[in-house]
């Protein structure tokens, strides 16, 4: 079961709709107990994305990921900008010269990025960030990938599932990493706007590639398209 080049940069530019359209409601989210600009600083990096992704010279899945990377570290700003550009910097790392990757290859992306976020960022999981539904995804594609599953649809669906149900079960915790930590208790009782941008990213490729999936997360209800 392999995933094509140009899927994987159909899901980015379905990224890139998901983080422009949510420029204001992801900073309102993050305003709720960080600083407010976690929408703004990715949405800033997304729009140049959006733009170029159809031009940059991209002779293979590692050579795209790299040249987003670079994009996302030089326009994203905020605390975000290190830790998106790393997460797809290292997943280029492990797709050089690949025009299409494996359900394994594509799990060995996703793990190479959040172990890079991981020693980044220093987060853990349990601390409230991104993390939370990365690293479920992650295990859950490694034992996709172990397992030989084939059906991708039901795999994107289970991920997207994963992701929305991070945002409520660590909605009660109190953040340790991230600016949302200057704040202490104040985030306890309002969702990580990191969480809820990847459960919004999941549900939003659900829809590109034909897979039906409802939000369960009021806020992933209202983030996606
Ligand atoms: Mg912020």
């Amino acid at each position: 079961m392999a995933i094509s080049q140009a899927n994987i940069e159909k899901a980015i530019d379905t990224t890139a709709d998901t983080v422009v359209r949510n420029e204001l409601y992801f900073s309102d989210l993050d305003g709720l107990a960080g600083d407010g600009d976690f929408g703004i600083s990715l949405a800033t990096g997304f729009k140049v994305i959006k733009k170029d992704l159809p031009e940059i010279d991209k002779p293979d899945v590692g050579a795209m990921l790299l040249k987003l990377s670079m994009i996302v570290s030089k326009h994203v700003g905020g605390s975000s900008g290190p830790i998106w550009g790393t997460g797809f910097m290292k997943a280029a790392l492990v797709s050089k010269g690949k025009t299409e990757v494996s359900l394994a290859e594509l799990a060995g992306m996703v793990g190479n990025a959040v172990d890079g976020i991981m020693a980044r960022g220093g987060a853990q999981l349990g601390d409230k960030t991104l993390l939370d539904a990365l690293i479920p995804v992650r295990e859950r594609l490694d034992a996709a990938a172990a397992a030989g599953e084939t059906d991708m649809g039901a795999l994107l669906k289970s991920c997207a599932d994963i992701a929305d149900g991070a945002v409520d079960s660590t909605r009660s915790l109190v953040a340790h990493r991230g600016r949302a930590s200057q704040v202490g208790a104040r985030s306890a009782d309002t969702p990580d706007p990191g969480i809820v941008a990847i459960a919004t990213i999941l549900t939003d490729w659900c829809k590109a590639f034909g897979v039906e999936r409802a939000a369960v997360a009021p806020e992933v209800a209202k983030a996606v398209a």
